[in-house]
């Protein structure tokens, strides 16, 4: 698909697309939701998040998180690659409402559904599948119709058991991956799989056991889609934090920590799904601290 109107190649276009070498970025967003950072930072106390507030003003309502909730859209060499398709339309999340903004937003840029041909899902938990199938239209049919969709096996294995699926997080599996895998649309990888030219997924595991991260690279430029390797801007300092959503604490720790000093190493832009919207920025070092930095403010 072309670049969206008024988009200007190697510009922020209304804050929404990124040139990067040959490969086009578009945020979207699903919208953001917000809820008690105790919901899924046990161990933090509320106090301990107040030095961020000055930092990322946009990521904080009161003492609550404002989570946004990301998808990419990553177009090279003729390709169109949706990284995650949100929580979708589907009650309450965190007990907050979901806004299921995700196909308003994708029409709102000048985004076809027709034109994704891969539904690239960095991990099969509920926020980042919501839009899988077509909820509003025919809740039986692929929301993306020329697309297959592709997930890291270790994610489909741990997520589809029956005892997942029957589980808590079950719903979001039974509504919108399996269905996928019935219809013959699901690729699953096993390590480092090229999408497009300049685009390579690789095994980013600890969040879940088969989270996978993107690197895009282009013309000498980098950039790192981490998906919720750092589930909020302040992970990227708070490497340690026990949070709650990944499989294996220390594994995630690890991988966090690894990716962070790979942006830093490759001066790649790290681009997240509840990074501040639109969820792209830059590794800084302050008084021997990393923090992330948002671009194209
Ligand atoms: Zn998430």
């Amino acid at each position: 698909m072309a670049l969206p109107p008024g988009a200007t190649p190697g510009k922020d276009s209304k804050n929404h697309t990124l040139r990067l070498g040959d490969v086009t970025i578009t945020a979207l967003t699903d919208g953001s939701i917000n809820f008690d950072p105790r919901n899924l930072f046990p161990e933090t106390p509320l106090e301990a998040w107040e030095p961020y507030y000055e930092r990322f003003p946009e990521y904080f309502s009161g003492t609550s998180f404002r989570n946004n909730l990301g998808s990419f859209l990553f177009s090279s060499g003729g390709k169109n690659i949706l990284a995650d398709t949100g929580f979708g339309p589907h009650g309450l999340m965190l007990g907050y409402p979901a806004p299921g903004e995700l196909m308003r937003d994708m029409l709102r840029k000048g985004l076809n559904p027709e034109d994704v041909d891969t539904v690239f899902l960095t991990h099969l938990h509920g926020d980042h599948v919501g839009w899988n199938m077509s909820e509003r239209d025919d809740p039986s049919k692929p929301a993306f119709p020329n697309a297959r969709y592709r997930v890291h096996a270790h994610d489909w294995d741990h997520f589809s058991s029956e005892e997942m699926v029957s589980g808590p997080r079950g719903e979001a599996m039974q509504r919108s991956v399996m269905p996928i895998e019935k219809l013959g649309l699901l690729d699953l990888m096993d390590g480092s799989t090229q999408l497009a030219p300049g685009i390579e997924a690789y095994h980013t595991p600890g969040h879940t056991p088969g989270h996978m991260s993107l690197l895009i690279s282009s013309r000498n430029e980098r950039a790192l889609l981490i998906g919720d390797i750092a589930g909020s801007p302040m992970q990227v300092t708070e490497t340690e934090s026990l949070y709650t959503p990944d499989t294996d604490a220390e594994l995630a720790r690890k991988t966090r920590k690894d990716i962070i000093e790979r942006a830093v190493e490759e001066n790649a832009m790290v681009i997240g799904s509840h990074l501040s919207y639109p969820g792209w920025g830059r590794i800084i070092t302050w008084e021997g601290r990393r923090y992330w930095k948002a671009l194209g403010e």
